[in-house]
């Protein structure tokens, strides 16, 4: 029963718009499409979500608050870069990461060739086994901005437990 107090849960969620000439970056994947995401840094909304569920389960904040999007050194950054330093912090605050998934909502492009890669990328940035991190994606019956093809949005969970 002590052990089971030792873990902790975290939820992220991100939304990104579509945008002319950017190019389509998914748990660091550069996928082929029309458009790609807006934003301040890549615009990894996959790579965002799953930052703020980590930093959720250490109460840590979030990336907004890490990484401000004021901030010139994270123009165009590396989303994958960002969530190494995430993973890294939640390790300083002295908790493990046991286990992530994720939901990306995309009317298109279809994810499933890149779902592998996904996981890869973002395990290699986390420093966990790519068996704990799991990438689905959905559209959403063409509901909603996802389903007009306005943007993406992904949510995230991460069991985190406290080492000491
Ligand atoms: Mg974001």
């Amino acid at each position: 029963m002590e052990d089971f107090r030792r873990l902790r849960i975290g939820q992220g969620m991100d939304v990104h718009a579509f945008a002319e000439g950017r190019k389509l970056i998914l748990g660091g994947v550069d996928i082929p499409h029309t458009r790609g995401l807006l934003g301040h840094s890549d615009a990894d909304v996959l790579a965002h979500a799953i930052s703020d569920a980590l930093l959720g389960a250490v109460r840590g904040g979030d990336i907004g608050k890490l990484f401000p999007d004021t901030d010139p050194a994270y123009k165009d950054a590396d989303s994958l870069k960002l969530l190494a330093a995430v993973a890294a912090f939640v390790r300083e605050q002295g908790y493990e990461i046991l286990d992530v998934d994720s939901v990306i909502a995309a009317q298109a492009p279809k994810l499933s060739p890149y779902r592998d890669q996904m996981r890869q990328n973002l395990a290699d940035a986390m420093g966990v086994p790519v068996e704990n991190v799991g990438v689905k994606a959905t559209t959403t019956e063409r509901l909603g901005f996802e389903g007009r093809e306005e943007g993406i949005s992904a949510t995230a969970a991460c069991l985190c437990a406290r080492c000491s």
